[in-house]
């Protein structure tokens, strides 16, 4: 097993790149925090309801909470897979609790999209909720309005993808998450794309990367 970290801000298309990647290669692992997060709230779980207020208002959850989760999966990903880790780390507390696992980090890829585009993204974005698929509305529409076209289940659009949270959200990227850049730049890990090129050539462009 070796690790491949999607880095960049939320909506900046690292699960949508993911989940291609995944779905085209049976040898990778989607495995997205914010995924297993979401999980854990709609089955009220400990941990989800310990989890839920801090995801509704765009903050992180403590990294004791989501670092168990990852952890779990990491020790149950065993053989020849390339685990795609999407959401995690989200500051360098996370990345130090990830090397401290000794699980090999392959890259680091850094998606790269304007904070002006993420805002126009994410509120067209639609996610579903079953088979964790994503859509947007114009740059990437479901066969039927509203509806998976995986799995069939109803679109939903995600509590935490409001304009207000999303601002929030940015913020907590920057001052948390971006120092992530600087610290696997000085360890030779990381790797930059332009997630600003649709997601069919984002998609191959971190193939390449990574
Ligand atoms: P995401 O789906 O990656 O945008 O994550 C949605 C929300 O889940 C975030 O806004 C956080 O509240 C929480 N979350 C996801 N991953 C992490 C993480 N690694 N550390 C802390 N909180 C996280």
């Amino acid at each position: 097993m070796n690790i491949v970290i999607l880095l960049g801000a939320p909506g900046s298309g690292k699960g949508t790149i993911a989940g291609r990647l995944a779905a085209e290669d049976a040898s990778m692992k989607h495995v997205s925090s914010g995924d297993l997060l979401r999980g854990a709230v709609a089955k009220g779980t400990e941990a989800g309801v310990e989890a839920k207020g801090f995801m509704d208002r765009g903050e992180l959850v403590p990294d004791a909470l989501i670092a168990r989760m990852i952890k779990d999966v990491i020790a149950e990903t065993q053989g020849d897979v390339t685990m795609l880790l999407d959401g995690f780390p989200r500051n360098v507390a996370q990345a130090e609790i990830l090397a401290a696992t000794g699980a090999p980090i392959r890259s680091v890829v850094l998606v790269d999209v304007p904070d002006a585009v993420i805002a126009d993204r994410i509120a067209g974005r639609r996610t579903c909720p079953n088979c964790k698929a994503g859509y947007h509305v114009k740059a990437l529409p479901p066969k039927v309005e509203g509806v998976c076209d995986r799995c069939g289940a109803a679109l939903v659009i995600r509590k935490d993808d409001n304009p207000e949270t999303v601002k929030d959200r940015l913020v907590v990227y920057h001052r948390e998450t971006e120092p992530l850049i600087a610290y696997y730049e000085g360890k030779g890990l990381l790797r930059r794309i332009d997630g600003n090129q649709g997601p069919e050539r984002n998609a191959a462009a971190f193939k390449a990367a990574m």
